[in-house]
C-alpha cells in the first residue's frame, strides 16, 4: 500500500509498505485523512536516513474490517485515538489508556490502511469532515483539552500559551470556550492571527522582546496564574515559568524534551509547578465532542488540506510555520 516515507533532510516520497497486520482486538481502517504533527518534524528535518521511514500517528477514516469488535461495524466513520491500552486494567476501564502499563501507540498512519485497537476507533458525526476529525481527534483539540484540564483552570485564571502551532491553537480554543483569558506567544504572525480568531485576547510576538515582561504587561501588570508550553523552544519555556505568579502551574504538552531546569530557581521560588500531559484520554472524547457541538470554531484549526500525493508540499508548508493543522487527504 502507498505510504509517506521520510528520507531525512526535509525530503519526502510516496513509497510502498506492507499492509498492516492486525493484532488481537485490532480493527482495520481505510484511511481518509491524516495529520502532520510537530513531533514528527524532527525526523523530517533530521539527517538522511539509510532507508526512508514511514511516519505519522493520526488517522481518520472508515472501518474496513471491524474483526468482530462489538463497538464497530464496517463503514463506520471514525477517528483513531493513537494511544491505547490493554482494556482490562483499572486505568483502561476508567478511560485512561495512556496510563496503562501495556500502552501501545499507533504508527505509521500516513498510509492507506491502519490496524489499531478497536476500542481506540472513536465514532465521528456524519457531518464532520475527515480533516476536521483529524483536528479534533488527532494531535489537536484533544491534546489541548487534556493539557487545559491538567491545569485545572478557573474562570479568573490568566493563562499564557507558549507556541501556537496546532496544539497551542487547540489549547487557545479550549480556553476561549471556557471563558478563560489567554495571552498567546509565538514568533510567526500568521499563527498569532489565527490564535486571535480562535479566541486569544492578547497576542505577543516574541521577536526581539522581553517575553516575561510582555506577558505580565498583557495581564495589567499581574503575573499569570497558569501557562501552557506548546513549543520546543527552551527560551520560551523559561520565559513563561519566570512570568508565573505564586503557586503558578505550567503544563508541558510534549514539545520540550530535555530541558536544563534548576529546581530551586525555576520551581521552588514562588511554589511553581511543572506538569506533564500526554495526548488525550478515551474519557476526554465525549467532552471534546461537546466543545465541537457548542459551535467552537474547530474547523479553523485546519488551514491546509493536501492530496496524499502532494505530501512533500504539505510537509514543506507545515515546516514553514505558515499554517495551522496541515492534513493529507486520501479521499477521491
Ligand atoms: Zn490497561
Ligand atoms: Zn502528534
Amino acid at each position: 500500500m502507498k505510504a509517506v516515507l521520510l528520507k531525512g533532510e526535509c525530503e519526502v516520497e510516496i513509497g510502498d509498505i506492507p499492509e498492516p497486520e492486525p493484532q488481537e482486538g485490532d480493527a482495520v481502517i481505510q484511511v481518509k485523512a491524516v495529520g502532520l504533527c510537530g513531533s514528527g518534524m524532527g525526523s523530517y528535518r533530521g539527517p538522511r536516513k539509510e532507508k526512508p521511514i514511514p511516519t505519522g500517528h493520526e488517522a481518520a477514516g472508515i472501518v474496513a474490517d471491524p474483526r468482530g469488535a462489538p463497538n464497530l461495524k464496517e463503514g463506520d466513520r471514525v477517528v483513531v485515538l493513537a494511544v491505547g491500552g490493554c482494556g482490562e486494567c483499572e486505568c483502561c476501564k476508567n478511560g485512561h489508556m495512556a496510563y496503562c502499563e501495556d500502552v501501545r501507540t499507533m504508527s505509521p498512519s500516513h498510509c492507506e490502511k491502519v490496524a489499531f485497537m478497536a476500542r481506540c476507533c472513536l465514532p465521528i458525526p456524519d457531518d464532520m469532515s475527515f480533516p476536521v476529525a483529524i483536528a479534533v481527534g488527532g494531535c489537536g483539540l484533544g491534546v489541548g483539552y487534556h493539557g487545559v484540564m491538567r491545569l485545572n483552570v478557573k474562570p479568573d485564571d490568566f493563562v499564557v500559551v507558549m507556541g501556537v502551532g496546532p496544539i497551542g491553537l487547540s489549547a487557545t480554543l479550549v480556553l476561549a470556550h471556557l471563558g478563560v483569558k489567554a495571552a498567546v506567544v509565538d514568533v510567526v504572525p500568521y499563527r498569532l492571527e489565527l490564535a486571535e480568531k480562535l479566541g486569544a485576547e492578547f497576542l505577543i510576538n516574541a521577536t526581539n522582546l522581553d517575553v516575561t515582561a510582555a506577558i505580565i504587561e498583557a495581564n495589567n501588570g499581574e503575573r499569570p496564574t497558569k501557562a501552557i508550553l506548546a513549543t520546543s523552544n527552551h527560551k520560551a519555556a523559561f520565559a513563561a515559568l519566570e512570568a508565573l505568579g505564586p503557586g503558578g502551574r505550567m503544563v508541558t504538552l510534549g514539545g520540550v524534551r530535555e530541558w536544563p531546569i534548576n529546581a530551586f530557581n525555576n520551581l521552588s521560588i514562588r511554589d511553581r509547578a511543572l506538569l506533564g500531559s500526554w495526548h488525550y484520554h478515551h474519557q476526554d472524547f465525549s467532552k471534546m465532542m461537546h466543545i465541537v457541538e457548542s459551535g467552537a470554531p474547530v474547523d479553523q484549526l485546519v488551514t491546509h488540506v493536501f492530496p496524499f500525493a502532494e505530501a512533500a508540499e504539505a510537509y514543506k508548508t507545515f515546516d514553514s510555520g505558515q499554517s495551522g493543522k496541515v492534513v493529507l487527504s486520501l479521499e477521491e
